[in-house]
């Protein structure tokens, strides 16, 4: 590349409103402000994102939700008792809030699955999620093969909390065939919940055994992009932090608790009080960071790029296989006709002798 910045070419000042200055402006092409005219598009037309949680009821899904996103998602909820729960099918319920910070338009869309491993068999007891993901990759192909492509509502799912039971030993059979089911269609990002009911040396031992187990059953969880070598150190060592955390041990308040002096989301014990956002108490903040601040766009781009890219190959390998067989089963009925019509000219050229 020719480089139009060296020291007699200075770039114009970073931000939105940077235009050249008139020296400035005889050396310039003016290219240098591309990525400010494409953050402004882009800012103009507002963000979405698509979380699903999954996880057996009880686990504090709802609770971590609205710590992460600040906001009360669940105000209708209506939990189920027992006997409801038995012959209660997973439902897939759809909360959708707008957000705004500084300007930037996030559309947030929080898939929540209740009834998930409650009932007394839950064999395939993830179908309904991985039917739900398959329907919004398929309308998703349907808009994009459609007239109107402007505008498609992009409805697909980006990322999968899982929920870890803290009080098992490691992963439950549920979660193994579960997560075996979606890791080809989206994003998982397991979650050892309730991390406030373990010691950190059990936190340790749990996460430990979780991502052997990950490993051992062939579970593909959503891995963090490589760093390039050029990045620098902080960058790298946060990424590096990142990686050895997984699975996120959370904990999740929907109450301010005022303590010495101090105003924040936590759990109040008899023997003390739980900060959610205390880096020394839980990974609540590395995974709001990573889902918010950080990784959003690659979680958007893996899903984009990887998980609807399969299924649209397949979509297509599919199609191809249908219009094959049609061909296949149209030559055979050709040629059935054919038959028919060489033994009627046969019949005929019989009959035909017979009358000389
Ligand atoms: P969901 O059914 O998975 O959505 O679970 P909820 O968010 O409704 O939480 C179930 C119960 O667990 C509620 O009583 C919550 O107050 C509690 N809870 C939620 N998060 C935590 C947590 O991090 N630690 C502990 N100890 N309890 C929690």
């Amino acid at each position: 590349w020719d480089s139009l910045s060296g020291p007699h070419h200075p770039l114009p000042p970073q931000g939105l409103s940077s235009s050249p200055s008139q020296d400035q402006d005889k050396e310039y092409v003016g290219f240098a402000t591309l990525p400010n005219q494409v953050h402004r598009k882009t800012v103009k037309k507002g963000f979405t994102f698509t979380l699903i949680v999954a996880g057996e009821s009880g686990l504090g899904k709802s609770t971590l939700i609205n710590s992460l996103f600040l906001t009360d998602l669940y105000k209708d909820r209506k939990v189920l008792n027992a006997e409801e729960r038995i012959s209660r099918t997973v439902a897939i319920i759809k909360h959708t809030v707008g957000i705004e910070e500084k300007g930037v338009k996030l559309r947030l869309t929080i898939i929540d699955t209740p009834g998930f491993g409650d009932a007394v068999n839950n064999t395939e007891s993830w179908r309904h999620i991985d039917d739900y993901i398959d329907q919004q990759f398929e309308q998703y192909f349907r808009d994009e093969s459609g007239l109107n492509r402007r505008n498609i509502q992009d409805n697909r799912v980006h990322c999968c909390l899982y929920f870890i039971s803290p009080f098992g030993h490691g992963l439950r059979p549920l979660d193994v065939d579960c997560m075996r089911a979606l890791h080809e269609k989206v994003n998982i990002i397991p979650v050892l919940a309730k991390a406030d009911s373990l010691t950190p040396a059990e936190v340790c031992r749990k996460k430990m055994k979780i991502r052997e187990e990950i490993k051992q059953f062939g579970i593909n969880i959503y891995q963090f992009p490589e760093c390039d070598s050029d990045e620098d150190e902080d960058f790298k060592t946060q990424e590096q932090i990142l990686k050895n955390s997984i699975p996120f041990a959370v904990i999740g308040s929907n109450v301010q608790v005022e303590s010495k002096g101090r105003k924040f989301r936590g759990r109040v014990y008899p023997w003390g009080v739980v900060e959610v956002e205390n880096p020394a108490h839980s990974d609540f903040l590395l995974l709001r960071n990573m889902l918010v601040r950080t990784h959003m766009q690659d979680l958007k781009d893996v899903t984009r790029e990887i998980h609807y890219e399969n299924y649209r190959a397949q979509c297509i390998q599919n199609m191809t296989r249908m219009v094959v067989l049609e061909r296949k089963r149209r030559w055979v009925e050709l040629r059935k006709m054919q038959e028919v019509l060489e033994r009627i000219q046969e019949q005929m050229q019989h009959s035909h002798r017979g009358g000389c």
